[in-house]
């Protein structure tokens, strides 16, 4: 008899699985507005031309495919350091950052609660309510229980500011504090940098440990000014934990690229702490894959193709901006107030719907979002957008 007859299936991931769905769809009119992925005006994930550029020039070196240091790519680490710190940061001139190259943006939360648990005894962490479902999971499998933070006003206009605080102010030191540096997935509503400010103060004063998600850098308000939180951070002289990605701002979803950076008191504290890391990635996956490393060191190496690549992120999130005016106006012209599609950043959208209309937008409309209520306006495009406008207008009425 098999060991594995006793086994039951896993239900889909609530994103990916309807991934599936949509491809099954016919509809012509269908529109994909579940998966986190940005889609260009033609309604494609494009291949960055900067990323084409440092391919062709990685292919001229011929560079051998040996193995990587468990730390990940010298180049890759100091570069994306400065890139999320800014290049002239005290912290980064002082050495006391520790980054390493992980398996995306979801590896760098992996091993930041492996981290937290095994080495500084943290038993506790807390999300936001709603959050990134992996969030959970993620810490939940690196052996923390998971509570969540208040976040969503109950009528998801906003950010309940004040419940947010008294949660925190009610936790235990040393718990785990997961937060979104910008764009928070899935309502798009951020802290105002005053509000951060305050955050910033609980989080010392309770004696909390911080753990700053950041997966859309560049997506929200610009490059610079999505680090508002994690730099302000270092400036107070907090000792945090940072996951940052690559996946969304450099198109390089499938590479697996992202950063853990764990900012210490100093340099000293920051080698022992590399140490540390590297003894976690070598039990887990031994070192990191070289191409996609190689790619974003090529491209944030050399000051030309940085400008231009700076330039492409803006124009993807203009486009993003811009598709947020147009849901609005749309919205308008169907007599409804599509407010908070403005008042958001990033690439989710909070619509408010509950699961079940999100399910009567799919089934009749071939309108694809996640049952949460979330929607991508990265999906977004002149072609569908008004289509989409109406079939949200037919839901909410
Ligand atoms: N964090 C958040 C909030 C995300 O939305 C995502 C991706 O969707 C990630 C982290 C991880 O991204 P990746 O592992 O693809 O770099």
């Amino acid at each position: 008899k098999s060991d594995f007859a006793a086994l039951a299936p896993m239900p889909d991931d609530p994103i990916l699985g309807l991934v599936e769905l949509f491809k099954k769809d016919p509809r012509e009119t269908k529109v994909n507005l579940g998966v986190g992925v940005y889609l260009n005006e033609a309604g494609f994930l494009p291949l960055m031309e900067c990323v084409e550029e440092a391919e062709r020039r990685l292919l001229e070196r011929h560079l051998p495919r040996g193995y990587m240091p468990m730390s990940g790519m010298p180049q890759y680490c100091a570069s994306v350091q400065k890139l999320v710190f800014g290049k002239d940061h005290a912290a980064v001139k002082a050495g006391r950052i520790s980054t390493i190259q992980t398996l995306g943006g979801t590896g760098a939360l992996q091993l930041a609660a492996a981290f937290a648990h095994q080495f500084l005894g943290v038993n506790q962490g807390v999300v936001s309510d709603p959050t990134w479902g992996n969030h959970i999971a993620i810490l939940k499998a690196d052996g923390l229980e998971v509570g969540k933070y208040a976040y969503l006003k109950a009528d998801r206009s906003g950010i309940d500011f004040e419940a947010f605080k008294a949660a925190l102010n009610a936790l235990p030191a040393k718990t785990l504090v997961l937060l979104h540096g910008c764009c928070h997935n899935p309502t798009g509503f951020d802290f105002s940098h005053d509000e951060w400010r305050e955050v910033v103060k609980i989080l010392v004063e309770r004696d909390l440990l911080p753990l700053i998600d950041m997966a859309y850098q560049g997506f929200g308000a610009g490059l610079e000014e999505d680090a508002f939180a994690i730099r302000l951070l270092a400036d107070e002289g907090v000792t945090f934990l940072a996951a940052t990605s690559c996946s969304k701002n450099f198109g390089l979803y499938g590479e697996r690229v992202g950063a853990l950076h764990i900012v210490c008191d100093n340099e000293k504290e920051a080698q022992v702490v590399t140490s540390i890391m590297k003894r976690i990635v070598r039990q887990e996956y031994s070192n990191p894959p070289t191409h996609g490393g190689q790619i974003v060191a090529e491209v944030l190496g050399d000051p030309e193709l940085q400008a231009s690549w700076r330039k492409e992120v803006e124009g993807m999130r203009s486009r993003i901006v811009g598709m947020r005016e147009a849901l609005y106006a749309a919205g308008k012209a169907e007599g409804l107030d599509f407010s908070f599609a403005v008042k958001q950043h990033g690439m989710f959208s909070f619509t408010g719907l509950s699961a079940e209309e999100m399910d009567l937008l799919r089934e009749k409309y071939g309108v694809y979002g996640v049952r949460n209520g979330r929607i991508c306006i990265a999906g977004l495009n002149h072609r569908n957008v008004e289509y989409v406008a109406k079939s949200l207008a037919a839901v909410f009425k």
